[in-house]
């Protein structure tokens, strides 16, 4: 994490509190461009703007808190992914968010999918994204997810484990199938944001390890299996990458081990797969690698190991995720209460409760993410004091912005707007507190379309069957 730091570990200098990197804005009304997406400003009312309607229109209409997404910044960051990388597919990995509208973007944008379970395939299926361009993930698929996927015929499955290589064999054995299969190895490569680690052991729960010569066990068993074609390799670094590093030493250690398996074996496999990971900006300190940076940076390494190995450059793919849905939406919380705390460096913290919180958006308490915000529904001339953004749970952590300047007067019944919150927000958010979840609304041209409807609490009691 970048700003991994505990609550009341603020800046000592009572003028300016907060952490080091966070500024006092000069102008508490201004956007910071890299964090929102590419259609939403602050329009001449002061309220937001975003695909071409005031967030206190769109409000009105979908209630509150509500994610809006932009899509043509959700098409344009798509775009620019294929275009960066042409000549590779690009998977775009569902698990950041999903649905059913979002699998038929992807399919008109002409990228490929991920899926990493049964739920996440039927969604796909159901939009009619074509079945050979998407990708299956997971460490644990069950039989009925496998048989799903092989039967609707994806593309590829990334095979996790020995016992899910059994278990494919089993399905297609059964039903006459075939499978396209990538085993997922880990390279001993750990990416966090700024940095990478290299590690000799891998003790986690992802992928055959390439040192301790699993990797190759298991894509020698995959070789000589009947009922399986093993078309390459697949790695997954982490998330939230800020550089190309990991990506760097990944493509090594994989680009060798296909090298190695062409020795041992004669068959040169054809894909590779570098996963994703790709980061975004949560406030003004995050600043991520362009799709075109990415990409000539990795053309360039897979280019350099291919000729190590006198091997041609495999057919090459990537996983974005989280870089392409991610910057597309905004969070829109309305706020219930606002109270000060006196700090023990004499300075003040400003909690700002919202109608939201740590159901819809777990980063924060998971993972110490950041995120920034904005009074969303007017322009304040008010100065900008420190706030805490946090929801309405019953737990101390449940918080959405750490740290964030807004205008002092900021009051009930104001809107506050969190950007780059569609990427693991929706995905994961949860009914905590019997919460229902908040609907996700796409804003294009000045119009709504609902992708997510609003959860109701009849929806929430109708799975509660006792007396
Ligand atoms: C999560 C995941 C991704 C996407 O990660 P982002 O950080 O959203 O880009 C890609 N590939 C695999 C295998 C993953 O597990």
């Amino acid at each position: 994490m970048t700003h991994m730091h505990v609550a009341g570990a603020i800046h000592a200098d009572v003028s300016s509190p907060g952490p080091q990197w966070l500024e006092r804005p000069a102008d508490v009304n201004a956007l910071d461009a890299s964090l929102w997406s590419d259609t939403t400003f602050r329009g001449s009312d002061g309220a937001l703007v975003t695909g071409g309607m005031p967030v206190t229109t769109a409000l009105a209409e979908t209630g509150s808190p509500v994610y809006l997404l932009d899509e043509a910044d959700f098409r344009r960051r798509a775009r620019d992914f294929r275009t960066a990388f042409a000549g590779w597919d690009v998977y775009y990995a569902g698990k950041a968010f999903l649905t059913r509208t979002i699998a038929r973007w992807v399919a008109e944008e002409e990228l490929f999918l991920d899926v990493c379970s049964g739920g996440e395939l039927r969604t796909a299926l159901l939009a009619g994204f074509p079945a050979e361009r998407i990708g299956m993930h997971g460490n644990n698929k069950s039989s009925d997810e496998l048989a799903a996927g092989l039967q609707a015929g994806v593309g590829r499955i990334i095979v996790d484990s020995l016992d899910e290589i059994g278990r494919i064999e089993r399905l297609c054995e059964l039903h006459g199938w075939h499978a396209r299969v990538m085993v997922r190895v880990t390279p001993g490569v750990e990416a966090h944001t700024h940095e990478y680690i290299a590690t000799a052991h891998e003790d986690q729960k992802f992928g055959f390890s390439i040192t301790n010569g699993q990797a190759m066990v298991a894509m020698v068993r995959c070789h000589y299996s009947p009922q399986i074609t093993l078309i390459g390799v697949h790695s997954h670094i982490g998330s939230q990458i800020f550089d190309t590093g990991g990506f760097e030493v990944a493509a090594r250690r994989t680009m060798k081990l296909m090298a190695q398996f062409r020795d041992a074996t004669g068959e040169l496999l054809p894909d590779l797969d570098l996963g994703g990971g790709f980061g975004i900006a949560y406030t003004s300190d995050d600043s991520p690698s362009t799709p075109d940076e990415l990409s000539s940076n990795l053309r360039e390494i897979v280019a350099l190991e291919a000729r190590a190995h006198s091997m041609p450059v495999p057919r090459m793919s990537i996983e974005p995720g989280r870089a392409i849905v991610g910057p597309s939406t905004m969070a829109v919380y309305t706020v219930g209460t606002v109270k000060p705390v006196d700090l023990e460096s004499g300075a003040q913290r400003v909690y700002v409760s919202v109608d939201g919180g740590m159901s819809d958006n777990i980063r924060p308490a998971l993972y110490a993410a950041e995120y920034s915000a904005a009074l969303a529904n007017r322009a304040s001339h008010a100065s900008p004091v420190l706030c805490r953004v946090v929801g309405k749970h019953c737990e101390g952590g449940d918080i959405l912005v750490h740290d964030v300047f807004l205008p002092s007067d900021i009051r009930p019944g104001d809107l506050v707007a969190v950007p780059a919150s569609g990427a693991y927000s929706r995905a994961m958010a949860s009914n905590y507190n019997h919460t229902p979840r908040p609907p996700v609304v796409a804003v294009r041209e000045g119009s709504l379309t609902t992708l997510l409807r609003r959860e109701t609490l009849d929806d929430l009691l109708a799975l509660d069957v006792g007396e």
